[in-house]
Parts: structure tokens; C-alpha cells; sequence
């Protein structure tokens, strides 16, 4: 289990200008795994510079030559899944089977992309009056900065990086700082494939802000991808508004997890551990707020607890268990502070809240009944393992409180398929999932609604974000 430690610009690894690195933790021990190199701002703008060097002959490379490197990077992480899931539980902190599980959907990304490079379509058509043809060209944007969270530190590179290639486009990889690890060993799949120089480059400023900022203010840059908060995707909107930056933002979520009067609750209640437990509850996708029928309540909570009692936590190194640590012991204080606040709301702390009990991040299984709408805990992206359950009379209430927040990322609806499909359409989200715990597919189109984001990643759509078009009208 290795990977780079440092900054990969213009096709070569090397260490910050001024020196400075950066510790990166494993958070099941709080054991330091590696000194990361910590990029100035001169670092930055290099990596810029070298993707605007590259760009010309990159966008310029048939597609299905940049097709076949993607698949070859396909190729390599497929067989090399063990050993990036394996950096994933290491820094991420997430159970195994979550890390091998992002390993494959993050790889995947590859295989997708590598069969959009080569159907990059246009337009070609007659104007209405007859006066010449218009033809629509997709050209690619140009220079990309791509910023990742550390929640899928893998899946999240991957996701931005395959449509930016496939769609002719040079990039400056910024991952999170508390997991570049997984990035950099993506990026060097990429480098032995043999991506040329400077298409691809990885820099991990500490802190974040001023760097991307200049890198958003440098002129060759055309494109920003960000998946991350909320709160930070406000801030680089601001920030790339200067240079009028095309901005594509994933953000956050606060899914509703609704269960419609007659549901099946056997059914609703696998959906919902899946829906709540994917990456041991850190995903933008993971179900936060629990809305189910007062007919249903009761049985949906004793079940659920039930499952989440048989959860196994533990580190991700040991591959029997189900829930790893979070990413980091704030991360975990922050969840541990929304479960107590919420039982002082009165929330009925039904297993788990507390602690601590092994000395790394781990926040155990935790289920909350009796929480009410609109309190902190049900308006606050939990990233963590924690049902909040809310019960409702009604099918229009229901509707109404899931359409209650600033989010509009996912949502999850159990019942019966065209009930379920009725409430799934009046539901301001970009994703809703009937009678399923997950969604995400690289061939389906992944964004959100409202302030979780602009934009989508995946399917056919996801190249889009990288190219623009072009009309070039022609005499008849
Ligand atoms: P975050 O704090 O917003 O950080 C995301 C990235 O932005 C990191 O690389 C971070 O770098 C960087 N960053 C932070 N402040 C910055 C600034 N002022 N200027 C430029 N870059 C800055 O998010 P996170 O805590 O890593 O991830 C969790 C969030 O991501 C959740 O809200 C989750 O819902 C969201 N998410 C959304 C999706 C989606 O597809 N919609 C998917 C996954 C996660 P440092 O690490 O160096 O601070």
C-alpha cells in the first residue's frame, strides 16, 4: 500500500517549493500515516501553467486514443481495487466494504468515460428561414480545477477527472487535505498509463482558500468542479464569479427518507440501513431525515433499531466489520453534539449517542424517535451513523417536510409504486430513489436541486460540464 507523497505537476512528483508537508492521520487510531507535501501558491499556478501547456495537444488527441487511456486506467485500478480500498480505509476511516465498494465505483468512472470520449455529438441543421446551416460544435472548456471532499476521496477524483479527459481537458486536482493520499495513487494510475504530461496535475494546498482562489484568478482556468459543503461552495461561486469561471458544484444533502402509509416496512427498513449506513453515514446521499406514517412508526423503529444493533463497528482494517471510523475525532464530536442536542429537544435516544468507546473516531449505531421537524438535527447535514425518525399523518405534510429545507440533493421514498411514484415527482430534488437505498450509477446522472448543487456528474450529462459548444453558421 503505497502512494506519492507529494505534488504532480507536469508529469513529475516533487516536493512543495518551500518544503512544508502536512500529516495525514488514520482515523481509527489517530496514528500518522504519512508527511504530505503542502503546495504554495507558486506551486498552484505552475500546475495551472502546465495544464495550459498541455491543453492544446491534449484537446487535440483523438478521442479514441484519449478513450483507450481511460480504459487502461479502468484496467489498472480494477486490478489494483485491493490496494487503493485498502489506502481508502487507512485515511477515510470507512468500513472495508464501503472502501472496496467506492474502489469499484470510482473505477468505473473510468470505464464510462473512456465510451463518452468517442461520442462527443453536435448539431447540424438548416436555420428556419433557410439562410444558412447551423452547426453546433462541442469544443472542451478548457484548463479545470477540480476540489474533492474527503468523504469518497476516490470515487469523487474519478468522477470529475474521466469527463474532463474524455472531454479534451487538462486539469489541477485539489483533494482534501485529510485524504490526498487516495488521489494521489488515482493520479499515478493515470501517470503509468501514460496521460502526458501536464493533462493531469495534483497540488494540496494547506489551507485550501488563497490557492484556490489564485488558481481561480489565473486566466488559463475556464472550468471549476467542486463537490464538497455548502458553505464552501458559496464561498468559490464568489470566487469564480471574477473571471466568470463555468462552475459546476455538488453540495450537500439533507435526504428525506419518506414511508408512505401501506409500505412494506421489511422492505423500507433494508432500504433505509443501506440508505443510512453507505459509508458508515458520511455521504451527501445518506439518508437524514426519517418521515414515516404514525401507522408504520412503531414497527419501522423497532426494526431499524434491531438492525442497527447487529452493526459491527470497528476498524476498517478488519474486514468483518461493518461500521469504520469517522473521518476525524471533530467530525465525530460534531455528530456526537447534534445527538445530544437533539435528545435535549426531546428527541428519545432509542441505541447508541455517547461516545467513544475505542479511542478512534467511531460514533456508534445511534436511533432517535420522537424527533421533531424543523429542529437542528433534522435541518443538518448528520454525515453520521445516526436515524432521526419523524412521524407524519399525512401524505401532503410529508411531501411538505421534505421539501422544508435548502437542500435538494436525494431523496428516498418507500410505499406503494405508484403512490411512491406520485410523492417521488412532487419532491424538489435532483435524485429520488422509489423503493430503493441507492441510486448512484456512473451511467445515471448524479446533482442536485436548490443549494446542493449546479450541475451533474455521470451519465452522458457529466461531459457536458466539461465542453461548450460552439455555432458556426455557414452561407448556404
Ligand atoms: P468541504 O469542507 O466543503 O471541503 C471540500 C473541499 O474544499 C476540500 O478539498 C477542502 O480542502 C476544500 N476547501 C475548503 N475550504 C475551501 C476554501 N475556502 N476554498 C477552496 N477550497 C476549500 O467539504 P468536506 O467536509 O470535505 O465534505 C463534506 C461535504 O461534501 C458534505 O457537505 C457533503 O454533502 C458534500 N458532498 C457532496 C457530494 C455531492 O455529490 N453532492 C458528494 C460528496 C460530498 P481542505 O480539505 O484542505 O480543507
Amino acid at each position: 500500500m503505497t502512494s506519492p507523497h507529494d505534488l504532480f505537476i507536469d508529469g513529475q512528483w516533487r516536493p512543495a517549493a518551500d518544503g512544508r508537508r502536512f500529516p495525514v492521520h488514520d482515523p481509527a487510531d489517530g496514528s500518522e500515516l504519512a508527511q504530505f507535501a503542502a503546495a504554495t501558491e507558486a506551486d498552484c499556478l505552475a500546475a495551472v501553467d502546465a495544464a495550459a501547456d498541455a491543453l492544446a495537444s491534449w484537446s487535440a488527441t483523438p478521442p479514441r486514443q484519449r478513450s483507450e487511456l481511460l480504459r487502461a486506467c479502468f484496467d489498472l485500478l480494477t486490478e489494483e481495487r485491493e490496494q487503493l480500498a485498502a489506502l481508502i480505509v487507512a485515511e477515510n476511516g470507512k468500513a472495508y466494504a464501503d472502501a472496496i465498494g467506492e474502489a469499484a465505483y470510482a473505477t468505473e468512472f473510468f470505464r464510462w468515460f473512456a465510451e463518452e470520449a468517442v461520442r462527443i455529438g453536435g448539431d447540424f441543421r438548416l436555420s428556419p428561414s433557410g439562410d444558412k446551416t447551423i452547426v453546433v460544435r462541442r469544443d472542451p472548456i478548457g484548463v479545470a480545477v477540480l476540489v474533492t471532499p474527503w468523504n469518497f476521496p476516490a470515487a469523487m477524483a474519478t468522477r470529475k477527472i474521466a469527463p474532463a479527459l474524455a472531454a479534451g481537458c487538462s486539469v489541477v486536482l485539489k483533494p482534501a487535505s485529510q485524504t490526498p493520499l487516495t488521489a494521489a495513487y488515482v493520479v499515478d494510475v493515470l501517470r503509468r498509463v501514460g496521460v502526458p504530461a501536464g493533462v493531469v496535475n495534483l497540488v494540496t494546498p494547506v489551507p485550501a482558500g488563497p490557492a484556490v482562489s489564485a488558481m481561480l484568478h489565473h486566466p488559463a482556468v475556464r472550468k471549476l468542479s467542486f463537490t464538497g459543503s455548502t458553505e464552501v461552495g458559496r464561498v468559490l461561486l464568489h470566487e469564480a464569479a471574477d473571471q466568470v469561471v463555468s462552475s459546476s458544484m455538488e453540495l450537500g444533502g439533507n435526504a428525506p427518507f419518506v414511508v408512505l402509509p401501506g409500505a412494506d416496512v421489511e422492505a423500507a427498513v433494508e432500504g433505509a440501513m443501506v440508505a443510512k449506513m453507505r459509508n458508515g453515514g458520511s455521504a451527501c446521499t445518506a439518508a437524514n431525515r426519517f418521515y414515516v406514517h404514525d401507522s408504520l412508526v412503531d414497527e419501522f423503529s423497532t426494526r431499524i433499531t434491531t438492525a442497527m444493533k447487529a452493526v459491527t463497528m470497528g476498524p476498517g482494517a478488519d474486514h468483518s466489520n461493518d461500521l469504520g471510523a469517522l473521518v476525524s475525532p471533530e467530525e465525530r464530536d460534531k455528530v456526537a453534539g447534534l445527538v445530544d442536542r437533539a435528545v435535549a429537544e426531546g428527541a428519545n435516544l432509542t441505541l447508541g449517542g455517547g461516545g467513544q468507546p475505542s479511542g478512534g473516531a467511531f460514533y456508534p449505531p445511534t436511533v432517535l424517535t420522537d424527533v421533531k421537524h424543523g429542529t437542528e438535527i433534522n435541518q443538518t447535514e448528520i454525515f453520521g451513523p445516526v436515524a432521526a425518525i419523524v412521524a407524519f399523518s399525512d401524505v401532503d405534510e410529508a411531501v411538505a417536510m421534505a421539501n422544508d429545507t435548502i437542500y435538494g440533493l436525494i431523496a428516498y421514498v418507500y410505499g406503494d409504486p405508484a403512490q411512491a411514484l406520485s410523492v417521488a415527482q412532487r419532491i424538489d430534488a435532483g435524485m429520488v430513489a422509489v423503493n430503493r437505498g441507492v441510486l448512484s450509477d456512473p451511467a445515471a446522472p448524479f446533482g442536485g436541486t436548490k443549494q446542493s448543487g449546479l450541475g451533474r456528474e455521470g451519465s452522458s450529462e457529466g461531459i457536458l460540464e466539461f465542453l461548450e459548444e460552439k455555432y458556426i453558421g455557414i452561407e448556404v
